[in-house]
């Protein structure tokens, strides 16, 4: 089963409204909804802000019974060559705002854990697809570098370019990865850019986020139509 994850109310609101046989249970502070979206049996959820609660989402949806993830939703743009609307389709992810450097370990790594978490090669193939269906678009394929921070500095953005080589920057997606990878579950983050994580950020982001969560979820749609269809059975209990 599918399981897709935005942080905010804008980023799954519409695909929450399309669900068909909709149920919702909130357990543990968490509120799934599971029902076909496409043909597709899935479960939604508005994680919330940040990577605890991205954490704390992904590890209820796949208890829940999600055997792939896909997280969508807005970022900072950190690549040069991107601008407001393009779309970034996440090859990894890592943590930016970690460091236990002065214990010898690199930046970004947490003791005992890899550096950065690979996205699923067939999820990726199919968001790219997806991606470049909606035409227009720059999209790019690349590093999602994500931190309990709201960048909005050039210096931060150049840092975290030349530092892990980071496409875009938000808060959750490396969190629903680490998870991810824990349980053995194929995940993919897809990011459209509201901003570019500079000075203008705040303006930009407050700008263009709704729309930008409308295309990232546009994305989705589009993904769910290219994904094989599993065979749509009765929802398991409790989901
Ligand atoms: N919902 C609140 C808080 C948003 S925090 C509000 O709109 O006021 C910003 C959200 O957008 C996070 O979920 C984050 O993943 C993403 N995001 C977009 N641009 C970002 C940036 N420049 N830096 C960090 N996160 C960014």
């Amino acid at each position: 089963m599918l399981g897709i994850i935005g942080a905010m109310n804008e980023e799954v609101e519409l695909l929450i409204a399309e669900l068909r046989e909709r149920r919702s249970n909130t357990q543990a502070g968490v509120t799934l909804h599971s029902g076909v979206l496409d043909g597709h049996r899935v479960i939604i959820t508005e994680g919330g802000i940040g990577k605890v609660n991205a954490a704390m989402t992904t590890a209820a949806l796949i208890a829940a019974g999600a055997t792939r993830i896909i997280f969508t939703g807005v970022a900072g743009g950190v690549h040069p060559e991107l601008a407001v609307g393009d779309l970034v389709i996440s090859t990894d992810c890592v943590q930016h705002d970690v460091d236990v450097t002065v214990l010898g370990y690199d930046l970004g790594v947490i003791p005992g854990e890899a550096l950065s978490w690979s996205a699923d090669e067939e999820l990726r193939a199919v968001a790219l697809a997806a991606a470049r269906e909606q035409g227009g678009l720059r999209v790019i394929e690349g590093r999602v570098a994500s931190g309990d921070q709201f960048v909005a500095a050039a210096e931060r953005v150049a840092w975290l370019w030349q530092t892990f080589g980071a496409a875009c920057t938000e808060m959750e997606g490396a969190a629903v990865a680490q998870v991810c990878a824990r349980h053995g579950v194929p995940f993919v983050v897809i990011r459209s850019v509201s901003d570019t994580a500079d000075t203008g950020a705040k303006v930009d982001y407050r700008e263009f986020m709704p729309q930008m969560a409308r295309r990232a979820k546009l994305v989705v749609r589009a993904m769910l139509r290219r994904l094989e269809r599993e065979q749509v059975e009765p929802a398991p209990n409790g989901a």
